[in-house]
């Protein structure tokens, strides 16, 4: 693994990479020894989860101090349910997943998980009962199965196996001659952005957290494959509360609500039903996606 990080000059590209892609490795940031924008506070206790509900209280955001990004967004999932965020590219939509997992705090507001303010927690805590589907993947250096098995030390073979399996990655990995233990990454066997994506979902389903964040999770994958994913996606959220952002608005309009972000704001939010008639943005962008879908079957035949 510290292979990965010889050349020092690369350290910093390496952690924008991964905070950008958000993967969840409070392990990366030790071996590459980089301030964390965020500190524990001291003595902070961690996360106690029950009935894991997310709350979004007035945050205010920016990367930069002269450009906000996010402007007093407030919103709640209730516990166990699954909410989609939708909008144009630009929205802030990746900024919700960065906050929830605590890569940067809000200027103002607070972000509470099962009433917990998770700037008064440990972020090791806070980052174990979320798991994440960037929406671009990094691989450590490493076999297939240790990174599937990321994070999760005692994951034995047959949870690593149900895992690929539900990812849609064993037709891949049976035939790899050394299967599961198969180098990949810059040194070994290239995986496509859709593979790279599929190892992801499955160190998802390893991780089996209360808490799934999707972000453009089936993005990279095509149709078929998404189908696939999308089902097994739909079972692993299943009494857990997730998180959708998508893009594609087929992949997520039977979700419990979906709010549509515009600017940092919320533009409105309600059932696919609800939205449709409310003739908005997001009727707006469904007739879009709609005609573009048309032409390319057009196109096809
Ligand atoms: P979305 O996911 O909705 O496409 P993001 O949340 O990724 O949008 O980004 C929202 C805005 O914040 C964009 O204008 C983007 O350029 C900006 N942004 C994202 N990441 C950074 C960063 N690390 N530094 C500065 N600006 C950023
Ligand atoms: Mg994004």
């Amino acid at each position: 693994l510290t292979q990965l990080f010889r050349p020092l000059d690369m350290l910093g590209m390496v952690y924008r990479t991964i905070r950008q892609g958000l993967i969840d490795m409070a392990e990366m940031f030790r071996l590459l020894d980089e301030p964390e924008e965020v500190s524990d506070a001291p003595g902070a206790p961690a996360l106690v989860v029950q009935r894991p509900s997310i709350v979004f209280d007035n945050v205010v955001f920016g990367y930069e101090k002269d450009r906000g990004i996010l402007h007093g967004l407030s919103f709640e999932v209730p516990a166990g349910r699954n909410y989609a965020i939708v909008g144009p590219s630009g929205a802030g939509k990746s900024t919700i997943a960065r906050l929830l997992f605590r890569f940067y705090d809000p200027v103002s507001g607070r972000i509470l998980i099962d009433g917990q303010d998770i700037r008064a927690v440990t972020q090791a805590s806070l980052r174990k009962v979320i798991g994440i589907v960037p929406q671009d993947s990094v691989l450590f250096n490493e076999t297939i199965g240790y990174n599937i098995a990321y994070g999760r030390d005692d994951a034995d073979a047959a949870t690593v196996e149900a895992a690929a399996r539900g990812a849609a990655l064993m037709g891949l990995i049976e035939r790899l001659p050394k299967g599961f233990a198969t180098e990949v990454g810059e040194r070994g066997l290239k995986l496509s952005g859709g593979e790279k994506q599929r190892v992801a979902i499955a160190r998802t389903l390893v991780k089996n957290p209360p808490i799934l964040l999707l972000d453009e999770a089936t993005s990279a994958l095509d149709t078929r494959t998404e189908q696939d994913i999308l089902a097994t996606l739909h079972r692993v959220a299943e009494n857990r509360t997730t998180i959708s952002i998508a893009h594609r608005l087929s992949t997520i309009a039977d979700a419990d609500r979906i709010l549509v972000m515009q600017d940092g704001r919320l533009a409105e939010q309600g059932s696919h039903a609800d939205l449709l008639r409310a003739d908005g943005l997001y009727a707006e962008m469904w007739s879009r996606q709609a005609a573009e879908t048309e032409e390319i079957s057009e196109a096809a035949e």
